[in-house]
C-alpha cells in the first residue's frame, strides 16, 4: 500500500499528461512561455485572487512575501510550533526572529488565543517589533483565519497564509490562499496539488507586492533579468511542471477533492472511535493533506506503527517535535518566547499519520482500521 499514491494518479491521467509534456518537449521551450502564465491564470482564478506568482518551491514563496515586505532585524514573526521546518526557517533568512505559538489541540492549527498571547508578551518586553503571522494550513484544513485576521487587524500585522497543505480546501465559499494579505502554495509532489518536482505559487490581490514579487524571483529584475534593481533570487517553476500542473489541477477539481475526502469519511466511519481521529471545523473543507490519528502517549503510537509496518501499511509521524525543539533554533533564548507550548508537546507524542489520497479505496482503509482497532485491542 502506497502512503500516498502518484502512480495510480498518473496511471489514470496518462494521456493527458504525457501528452502536455510532449507537447513542451517539442516547443523546446523550457523556462517560462505560456505554459507558465497559462497556469499562473488558472490558478488565480481558483483561488480568487488577483495575482498569482509561480516560483521555484513553497519555502522560496514564503521568502518571497517576507522579502517584499521588508521584514528584518529586530521583527517578530509569529509562526505555530507544530508545521514542517520551512514556514519558521525562512524568519532566519531575513534575520528576523520566530515567535513559537502553540496549536489548538483539536485542528492542530495556531491557536488564536496564544498567538494573542504571544503578541502581548513581545510588545510588552520591548525587545521586537511584532510584524508579520504566518498561519499554516496544517493537514490541509485552513486555519482559523476569522479569528487570527481579527488579531492582526487589531495589532497591525501582516497575515501570510502558509497553504502549502491546503490548497483546495475552504471556509465556507472562500478558498484557501486567498486569507492572507500574501498567501502561498507548494507544488512538492505529495502536497494536494503536486507536480513531478519542486514548485510553488504566490498569491496576492496587492499590484504592488506582485510586481514586487515578480522582480525579487528573477534575480530583483527591472525592465529585464539583465537590468537588476535589487538583490532578488532564482526561483522559476519550470515550464514542464507547469504544464502538468494544469492537468493536475483539472483532476484536483474535477474528483479528486471529492474522493479525498470521501476517503476521510470512510476512516471516520469504520475507525469507530477507536482513536481520536482529525476534527475538521464547522463549514470548513480539507483538501486533506494529511489524515492525522492521536494514539494515548508515545509508546503506545510507536507499537501501533510496528504493527501497521508487519501488515506492509506505511504511516509516518508528522510532526515528532516543536520547532521550538529544533536545534537548529535552540542558538536563542528568545526563539524560546511563548514557551508555554503544551498542546504542540501533546499532539506531536501521540500523532500518527496514515495513508491518505484520492485513490485510497474503501477496502483499503478497511483494513488499515481493523489493523489499528486490534491494534488497540491488543494493547489493552
Ligand atoms: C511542504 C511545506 C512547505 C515548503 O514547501 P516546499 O515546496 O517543499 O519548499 C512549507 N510549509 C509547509 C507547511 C509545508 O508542508
Amino acid at each position: 500500500m502506497e502512503f500516498r499514491d502518484l502512480r495510480t494518479q498518473y496511471l489514470k491521467n496518462k494521456v493527458q499528461i504525457d501528452s502536455v509534456i510532449q507537447s513542451v518537449l517539442s516547443s523546446a521551450h523550457f523556462i517560462g512561455g505560456s505554459p507558465v502564465t497559462q497556469l499562473e491564470e488558472k490558478l488565480a482564478d481558483y483561488v480568487g485572487v488577483k495575482h498569482c506568482i509561480s516560483c521555484a518551491n513553497g519555502t522560496d514563496a514564503l521568502q518571497l512575501a517576507l522579502m517584499v515586505w521588508g521584514i528584518g532585524e529586530g521583527d517578530a514573526v509569529f509562526v505555530p510550533d507544530f508545521t514542517f521546518f520551512s514556514t519558521a526557517e525562512v524568519v532566519p533568512w531575513v534575520n528576523a526572529t520566530p515567535v513559537f505559538v502553540d496549536i489548538d489541540k483539536d485542528t492542530f492549527n495556531i491557536s488564536p488565543q496564544s498567538l494573542e498571547g504571544a503578541i502581548q508578551e513581545v510588545i510588552k518586553e520591548g525587545k521586537l517589533t511584532p510584524k508579520v503571522v504566518i498561519a499554516v494550513d496544517l493537514f490541509g484544513q485552513p486555519a482559523d483565519f476569522p479569528a487570527i485576521r481579527a488579531i492582526t487587524d487589531k495589532y497591525n500585522l501582516l497575515l501570510l497564509e502558509d497553504g502549502a497543505q491546503g490548497f483546495g480546501g475552504r471556509i465556507g465559499k472562500q478558498r484557501a490562499c486567498s486569507f492572507g494579505d500574501i498567501s502561498i502554495t507548494s507544488f512538492f509532489p505529495a502536497k494536494p496539488l503536486g507536480c513531478y518536482g519542486d514548485g510553488g505559487a504566490v498569491f496576492t490581490d496587492n499590484d504592488e507586492w506582485a510586481k514586487l514579487i515578480e522582480s525579487y524571483k528573477v534575480h530583483g529584475k527591472g525592465e529585464d533579468k539583465y537590468d537588476n534593481v535589487r538583490i532578488g533570487l532564482n526561483s522559476r517553476l519550470d515550464t514542464l511542471q507547469a504544464a502538468i500542473l494544469q492537468v493536475k489541477l483539472r483532476i484536483l477539481e474535477d474528483y479528486e477533492l471529492d474522493s479525498v475526502n470521501q476517503a476521510a469519511s470512510w476512516y471516520e466511519k469504520y475507525l469507530d472511535n477507536s482513536v481520536v481521529t482529525p476534527v475538521v471545523k464547522e463549514g470548513y473543507i480539507s483538501s486533506w493533506a494529511q489524515y492525522t490519528i492521536l494514539l494515548e502517549d508515545e509508546n503506545k503510537r510507536s507499537k501501533m506503527q510496528d504493527i501497521l509496518r508487519k501488515c506492509n501499511i506505511p504511516s509516518m509521524i508528522y510532526y515528532p517535535k516543536g520547532l521550538h525543539e529544533q536545534r537548529a533554533f535552540k542558538q536563542s533564548a528568545q526563539y524560546m518566547k511563548g514557551s508555554e507550548l503544551p498542546n504542540t508537546y501533546y499532539v506531536s507524542r501521540r500523532c500518527l499519520s496514515l495513508p491518505m489520497h484520492p485513490y485510497l479505496r474503501e477496502e483499503e482503509v478497511i483494513k488499515i482500521s481493523e489493523i489499528i482497532i486490534y491494534g488497540r485491542n491488543y494493547e489493552a
